[in-house]
């Protein structure tokens, strides 16, 4: 959807798009963030689809069908967002999903169920990522809201979502605290810094392969070998077997966190087994897991050049925080208070309700026009009546592939390098590898290392030189990087200039946006 066709009258609304459970808020006429419950009226919705001739059904009714139909089930779709259908797809009905299609489903039934509960179209929303999410996954998690018939705000940072929601009321104490977001497939750690109304990102680290299903994981497998060791026979080879232990592995761990000792019993073809599991053989476990997690906080610790005692708060959000283990590690790891007045599963969609009439109030001002309610834009505001401020930063570097003569080999440069607040312009000027070139090649890459092939490549902007120039010629680069990490190049040498925009390159261009969303039009999502 385009600015212009957009209704006049605009709705916007917060979007956590989880991997185990997604949840969907907006700002209410007093300038309070709600949740906004669907239509089996739960706050959170369960990121599974189940596919059912021309319909799509999603949420609990379809988690509730995993045991019995497997085959027609699709979960954990955000661990592959991000992947062209090449590398992730699935099929139902002779029809072929990516994971942004699959995603969009799933943002559809959270939109669907928001309009009939609030009685109003919704236009607009703010979806959020996790930190460390790269521009690849960025970009497709910005088309599974299109697709859903979204005009996306932003893409914005769970655990910057997550802050704002928590300090939304805090604004006048200046603080800094530690997001600690472990969720159902991911897990993300983040330093913000509260500071007269400015929410400023100072570090972030995580890693977008851990998460609650790892500790499932470690249950489903020990059930397994166990039933193994009694029956001589895996039960995790049939589809059916494993979503059912699987489910009740999920139960078990969710009750050890209230309980100190649970009972898992799995049949499968005609045998059973009955075990017993304590929290502490549970936690004994998982533990390299927690470790995991554990050497990730002291990493971004290390990066943000900080000691536990600069931080005021720790943030606790995911559902995996409500764990004993996970709590306690990260109490005893930064001694420091840790706040419980946002619930985990709903402080980052309440946040990106805030980030999207932030949006709002933003592009009102930008147009000298006033829409919403006074009441939302005072609550939104400093004392003097400024909006309230919010900063994040890069969390992958952003570099240029360039020739090092002396070792004869390509290494990469960071132009922009991580942890560098957003928006950021930065400019650099390097020599020609060889005389007589006559094209200059800006290979733009993503990430840490130095090595190009350990680095992701974004793109390439090129211009044409001018004949007979020596080795060493000026070339000129600049790198833009705006808000939504949307990256500019700018190449210049002797009067020429070539421009490329590396936002979003890897996903949909706008003419598959049209044709997958008329295709998803086709489905009915309930
Ligand atoms: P999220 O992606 O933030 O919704 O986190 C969901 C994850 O938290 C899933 O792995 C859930 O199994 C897990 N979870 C939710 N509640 C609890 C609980 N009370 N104890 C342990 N894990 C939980």
């Amino acid at each position: 959807m385009s600015d212009s066709e957009l209704p006049s009258s605009r709705k916007a609304v917060g979007i956590d798009l989880g991997t185990t459970f997604s949840a969907i808020a907006h700002i209410d006429t007093y300038g309070k963030p709600q949740i906004i419950p669907n239509a089996e009226s739960e706050r959170i919705t369960p990121s599974v689809i189940l596919f059912d001739g021309h319909n799509a059904i999603v949420g609990s009714l379809a988690k509730q069908n995993a045991v019995a139909e497997p085959e027609k089930i699709v979960d954990f779709v955000k661990r592959e967002i991000g992947k062209s259908k090449g590398q992730f797809h699935r099929e139902f009905d002779g029809k072929v999903y990516s994971a942004e299609e699959l995603s969009a489903l799933i943002i559809k039934k959270l939109k669907n169920d928001a309009e009939k509960y609030l009685g109003e179209p919704i236009t607009d929303a703010v979806i959020t990522v996790p930190a460390y999410f790269n521009d690849a996954e960025r970009t497709a998690t910005l088309h599974a809201g299109q697709l859903a018939g979204l005009n996306v705000l932003q893409i914005i940072n769970e655990p910057t979502a997550a802050a704002l929601a928590y300090g939304l009321d805090k604004l006048e104490s200046n603080q800094t605290v530690f997001v600690f977001d472990l969720g159902g497939g991911t897990f993300d750690v983040t330093i913000m810094r509260i500071d007269d109304h400015h929410i400023r990102m100072i570090a972030s680290n995580g890693d977008h392969r851990l998460g609650g299903k790892d500790w499932d994981d470690v249950v489903v497998n020990w059930v397994a070998d166990e039933f193994d060791k009694v029956h001589g026979e895996n039960p995790l080879l049939d589809l059916q077997s494993y979503q059912d232990l699987y489910n009740r592995a999920l139960t078990a761990k969710i009750q050890l966190s209230s309980r100190t000792r649970t009972t898992i019993v799995h049949s499968y073809n005609g045998k059973s087994i009955k075990l017993e599991l304590t929290r502490d053989e549970f936690e004994q476990k998982c533990r390299h897991l927690l470790e995991k997690s554990k050497a990730i906080c002291e990493i971004v610790m290390q990066e943000a050049q900080m000691d536990w005692n600069q931080i005021d708060r720790v943030l606790l959000t995911g559902g995996m925080t409500r764990m004993p283990s996970v709590r306690q590690m990260v109490g005893d790891l930064s001694n420091r208070p840790v706040a419980d007045d946002v619930s985990p599963d709903e402080a980052v969609s309440l946040g990106a309700a805030v980030q999207a009439v932030l949006a709002l109030l933003h592009e009102e001002d930008k147009l000298g026009e006033r829409h919403l309610p006074a009441e939302v834009r005072s609550q939104f505001s400093a004392q003097d009546g400024s909006l309230i401020k919010v900063t994040n930063i890069t969390t992958h570097t952003l570099g240029v592939v360039l020739w090092d003569d002396s070792k004869v080999e390509e290494y990469v440069f960071p132009m922009i390098k991580k942890m560098t607040p957003v928006p950021t312009h930065v400019r650099n000027s390097f020599g020609t590898a060889k005389a007589n070139m006559k094209n200059a090649i800006v290979r733009i890459v993503e990430g840490e290392s130095t090595v190009p092939s350990e680095c992701t490549p974004l793109g390439i902007c090129d211009i044409e030189l001018p004949p007979f120039l020596p080795k060493g010629s000026p070339v000129e680069l600049t790198y833009s990087y705006d808000e939504n990490q949307v990256l500019e190049v700018v190449v210049e040498a002797y009067g020429r200039q070539n421009r490329v925009s590396i936002a979003r390159n890897t996903g949909l261009s706008e003419n598959e946006i049209a044709t997958a969303t008329a295709d998803l039009l086709q489905i009915k999502v309930v």
